[in-house]
């Protein structure tokens, strides 16, 4: 049974708010950045994989970032804010307590789609916006090389 619910945060501050306007627009905005630099040098180091699929298992409302079919690997990549990074992922100043409920709610979204990702038997693997793509596109390898040979449990 799937024991995830969601946590509704409360109505959106009002706009007037200048604050958290300005925060969802620069957060919301659909940074590809990373994921491109994920993705070319994943691509550079021979690894094919699909882009912006459903989440293993069905659930056709999660994304995930980069799904290497082959090996039965998904790769989600995350922002610092709003995955909560404990370092880059800082709460605004206005509406801290909303913001607050906003994140953790993310945060357990996130676990539960990981949780709904491993029991179809597929690994997830998380990588943050500010990690350096050679050093993820080599972890994703390692972990590609592996579950090829079988030796992953
Ligand atoms: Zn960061």
């Amino acid at each position: 049974m799937n024991a995830y619910q969601y946590v509704d945060p409360g109505p959106t501050p009002p706009a007037s708010s200048a604050a958290t306007t300005k925060v969802m627009r620069r957060m919301r905005r659909r940074d590809t950045g990373p994921e491109l630099r994920l993705r070319k040098t994943l691509h550079r180091r021979g690894l094919r994989y699909l882009v912006d699929v459903a989440i293993p298992g069905g659930n056709r409302r999660r994304r995930v970032d980069v799904l290497l079919r082959g090996p039965r690997i998904a790769v989600l990549v995350d922002g610092c804010f709003w995955h909560s990074y404990p370092e880059h992922g800082l709460l605004p100043k206005s509406n801290r307590d909303w913001w607050r409920r906003k994140l953790e709610g993310v945060v357990r979204r996130d676990q539960d789609t990981d949780a709904e990702i491993t029991a179809t038997g597929w690994l997830v693997v998380r990588v943050w916006e500010h990690d350096d793509p050679e050093t993820a596109a080599g972890r994703i390898e390692r972990l590609v090389n592996e579950r090829k040979r079988g030796t992953h449990s």
